[in-house]
């Protein structure tokens, strides 16, 4: 931990600083109140040490990170067959097209694009009783964290102009790849987005990819070994929306991004490090958690490659 600490100071104190090319995303109008400044770091080591600088304390709208956590539910109660409703495949197109939807039949590229999270939040629908419930009290299993929460502000904020999101999920919906009320969906899918965490939190609750001997504190294994597998694979090649092979070539680490600026990247074996400066480029990512990353990576010589 000593030298990821040193390290980890000096990068952000070189970033800090620089001219932040990117915008924040205001979509969602409730994301548009959080400073620019935010800026905060956390790493979290399978072994349990930790670290962090910055605003890593501060909770932050996750965004699509939760579609991680998300997925990791419909793969527990479907397993592989999962994929007869969604793909493994990078998109090449923004995280909230509709273009490839109608030549693939409803059925979306991967579970890490709006279309594909829609159709993992329905299949979570039909498992859990209390949908909104069981899956926060997922996240707090995973993370032994009792106090995450949605921000329901931000939920609202998205279910009032979320056409984009509500045109995805009826047009999946006349293929036939959605099972539940179009409305019951979304407002899950929204309220999942809205999940909050610090960094710190982030880094923490994401451990379960970084180790094969994770178990819950409830004693609970949450993937077998080759499903969390399954999943860093589609987090290093899905994870960044049409950026992902950007990600992977700058960063080289299974991770996801969010259009709240988080992004949370895993070290299977090694660690999980969490980011978090709400500026995001072209393409939807944070601009300084990107450029953190890419430097750590490359200082620590520590990307899975
Ligand atoms: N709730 C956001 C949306 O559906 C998530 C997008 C993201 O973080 O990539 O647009």
């Amino acid at each position: 931990m000593e030298n990821y600490k040193k390290i980890i100071e000096d990068i952000y104190f070189e970033i800090k600083t620089i001219d932040d090319t990117g915008e924040i995303a205001n979509y969602i109008p409730e994301l548009a109140n959080v400073s620019d400044h935010n800026f905060g770091i956390h790493i979290t080591t399978i072994d349990n040490e930790s670290f962090g600088i910055g605003d890593f304390d501060k909770k932050f709208s996750i965004q699509s990170v939760s579609k991680v956590f998300a997925l990791t539910l419909a793969y527990k109660f479907e397993d592989a067959k999962l994929w007869e409703r969604v793909g493994i495949e990078p998109s090449g197109n923004p995280f909230n097209s509709l273009l490839q939807l109608e030549t693939d039949y409803g059925k979306p590229r991967n579970p890490f694009i709006n279309s594909g999270a829609i159709v993992i939040c329905d299949v979570l629908l039909s498992h859990l009783k209390n949908p909104k419930e069981d899956f926060l009290n997922f996240c707090k299993e995973l993370s032994n964290n009792s106090s995450l929460n949605y921000n329901e502000k931000v939920a609202q904020s998205e279910k009032k102009s979320g056409y984009r999101n509500s045109a995805l999920c009826n047009f999946i919906k006349s293929f036939g790849n959605i099972k539940n009320d179009v409305d019951e969906v979304l407002d899950f899918y929204f309220h999942i987005c809205s999940l909050e965490m610090s960094c710190k939190e982030l880094s923490k609750i994401s451990l379960f990819l970084a180790d094969d001997n994770f178990t819950s504190h409830k004693g609970n294994k949450i993937l077998t070994m080759s499903q969390a597998k399954r999943v860093n694979a589609i987090l290093l090649t899905c994870g960044f929306y049409d950026e992902s092979g950007e990600f992977a070539f700058r960063v080289g680490l299974p991770g996801k991004s969010g259009v709240g600026g988080g992004i949370v990247a895993v070290h299977p074996d090694k660690y999980c490090i969490a980011v978090w400066s709400p500026k995001l480029n072209k393409k939807g990512n944070s601009y300084k958690g990107m450029l953190f990353l890419e430097t750590f990576t490359t200082k620590t010589a520590s990307s899975i490659f």
